[in-house]
């Protein structure tokens, strides 16, 4: 694995960052390097793995420890709780410079028996919730005419991937994709920035423990990747960084993969 380097993007400082899907993996990963560069974070997840919460847990809490910033308890497919963490965070810190939208599940399942219950979970959180959390906060940044928002698609959203059956989460992915490319051209005149990055395999959560119990899938997965390894968070991270950065100044709508090749096979 090679040392993850990131670069210095100085107008990050004092910017206000939200992440959904926040509590682990690349939201979080992608919160650490925010708050190195000396952004204040809003982690909004079902629930956190790291540090130490302080405050009503149903309200904005404290995170210390691990990591420093803000959490709310939020699940992104209640429409209105996304909507009323909008409102608080606007009150109590202010509208968000950006918006990195993390949170997903994936289920696996044959597309002639999967359950309309997992369809439907995976479709509202990765789809509809990204979209209700880019409604309540992006509405925020238009009206001030300035954000940046960044969506986490996947390279499923470009291709359908072997040998595991995910017919919802490729299709909540190639969503997500089109979605900021639409969202991007509304917004271009609001001076809100949207744009997406598609990872491929990371080691995560998501795919950690699949790696694990199903070694004839992980075989695949490196076999069909020509760096022959997956990716760690920061290397997702890092152009999460770029795109919230003025650096990007010109980029919109664009969907950056991060997969160590595999969509070039
Ligand atoms: P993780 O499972 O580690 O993190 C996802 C986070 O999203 C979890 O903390 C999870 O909470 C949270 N979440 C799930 N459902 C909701 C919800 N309804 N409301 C709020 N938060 C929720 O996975 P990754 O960090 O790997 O995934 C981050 C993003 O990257 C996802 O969109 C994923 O699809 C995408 N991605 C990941 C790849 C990978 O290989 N890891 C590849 C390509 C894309 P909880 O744990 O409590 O459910």
């Amino acid at each position: 694995m090679t040392e993850t380097l990131t670069a210095r993007y100085p107008d990050l400082d004092g910017k206000l960052a939200v992440v959904t899907g926040g509590g682990r993996g690349i939201g979080l990963a992608t919160a650490h390097r925010l708050i190195e560069q000396g952004a204040n974070v809003v982690l909004l997840d079902l629930a956190m793995t790291v540090g130490q919460l302080t405050g009503s847990a149903t309200g904005l809490q404290t995170v210390g420890g691990e990591i420093a910033g803000h959490f709310l308890r939020l699940d992104v497919t209640d429409d209105e709780a996304v909507e009323a963490a909008s409102q608080t965070i606007a009150q109590e810190l202010g509208v968000p410079d950006i918006l990195l939208n993390a949170a997903g599940i994936c289920r696996n399942a044959p597309a002639e028996t999967m359950a309309t219950a997992d369809w439907d979970r995976v479709i509202g959180v990765n789809l509809s919730g990204l979209y209700y959390a880019t409604r309540a906060f992006g509405r925020q940044m238009v009206e001030r005419g300035s954000g940046a928002i960044v969506n986490i698609a996947s390279m499923s959203g470009l291709i359908s991937n072997y040998p595991q059956t995910q017919v919802a989460y490729n299709a909540s992915k190639a969503g997500v994709a089109h979605l900021t490319r639409s969202i991007a051209a509304e917004w271009a005149p609001h001076g809100v920035r949207v744009n997406a990055v598609s990872p491929g395999y990371i080691g995560t959560e998501m795919s950690l423990p699949a790696m694990t119990q199903r070694p004839e899938w992980a075989a695949m997965w490196l076999e069909r990747t020509p760096l022959g390894r997956i990716g760690t968070p920061d290397e997702v991270a890092n152009v999460i960084l770029f795109l919230a950065a003025d650096a990007s100044s010109y980029v919109i709508g664009s969907d950056f993969v991060v997969d160590g090749g595999y969509t070039i096979w």
